[in-house]
């Protein structure tokens, strides 16, 4: 696997590639990876001839300086885990790279979408998500764009981005790849006590539930018996919510959206942990 560290020598490999006709993946990261990453990577030689992987913690998505800092950075062990998946190149600038000093972001209108649920949580964080993806897509130049459902906001917003660059990067949606009793796989799950990650998984619980009450129940139903359940186990939650999986708009009835997404997120030990579930969706 190539690793590199500058702009302009991941370009240059990504030139050679091109003009060989090679397609293009890219699978950007924070790095901490686990197997939910290594799907994205998987699932990007399915259509790609090469994928590249960045790994960077992106300063301009975290609120607190101190998240930041104690962001984990395994490098060593997931440059192994990189090369075990047979992962192309890697990606792997510091700060200045990503944002030289001569650097204007675009901005885009996010029509609120940046607002809601983790939004209204994490005021900036979507802006600096957007402004590191275009950044990563537009030294990169891929063809196609992978990112997990997992982040399904992020992914949403991502999706509206490209849409208003009119861009023709193909994004792919990757299913949440869980541990084997449901929890959503994370690099924040390694913060939970061993009681916080039983409690923990319960959150994959209400949402496997709600999906099964979603085939018989109506949405309204749905939601009552998600908060009865939240109720029951005094779950700390942030916000569960069923929206429209494309406006991200709460809505109140299944036949108001084709794509009709649980999304929540609860504190266990402190640690805010993301799930989400598509309950239904009319191809
Ligand atoms: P992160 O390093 O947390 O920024 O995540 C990088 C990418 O991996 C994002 O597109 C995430 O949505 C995706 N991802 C994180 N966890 C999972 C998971 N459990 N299953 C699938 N994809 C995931």
């Amino acid at each position: 696997m190539y690793i590199f560290k500058t702009v302009q020598d991941l370009q240059h490999y990504i030139r050679t590639q091109k003009k060989q006709t090679k397609k293009i993946g890219l699978v950007p990261t924070m790095g901490a990876l686990h197997l939910g990453h290594l799907s994205l990577i998987q699932r990007a030689f399915q259509d790609c001839d090469l994928v590249v992987c960045s790994i960077f913690v992106n300063p301009t998505q975290f609120g607190d300086a101190e998240d930041l800092e104690k962001y984990p950075r395994p490098i060593e062990s997931d440059i192994e885990k990189l090369e075990k998946i047979g992962c192309s190149a890697l990606f792997l600038p510091d700060v200045t790279e990503v944002y030289p000093k001569d650097l204007i972001s675009p901005t885009f209108d996010l029509s609120g979408l940046d607002k809601t649920m983790e939004g209204a949580h994490r005021p900036g964080h979507f802006a600096g998500v957007v402004e590191v993806v275009h950044r990563l897509l537009d030294i990169a130049q891929p063809d196609c764009l992978y990112m997990g459902q997992k982040d399904y906001q992020q992914f949403a917003i991502i999706k509206h981005m490209l849409g208003l660059m009119n861009s023709s990067i193909q994004l792919v949606r990757v299913p949440i790849v869980r541990e084997e009793d449901g929890l959503a796989m994370s690099s924040r799950n390694v913060r939970l006590s061993p009681e916080g990650r039983i409690k923990a998984q319960l959150i994959s619980q209400m949402l496997f539930e709600a999906k099964k009450h979603a085939i018989h129940m109506s949405l309204e139903e749905v939601k009552q018996q998600a908060l009865a359940f939240i109720n029951q186990h005094q779950l700390e939650v942030d916000y569960f919510t069923i929206i429209d999986g494309d406006s991200l708009e709460i809505i109140d009835s299944f036949d108001k959206a084709t794509i009709v997404t649980a999304c929540t997120t609860v504190r266990v030990d402190g640690v805010r942990l993301l799930d989400n579930i598509i309950l239904r969706e009319s191809i």
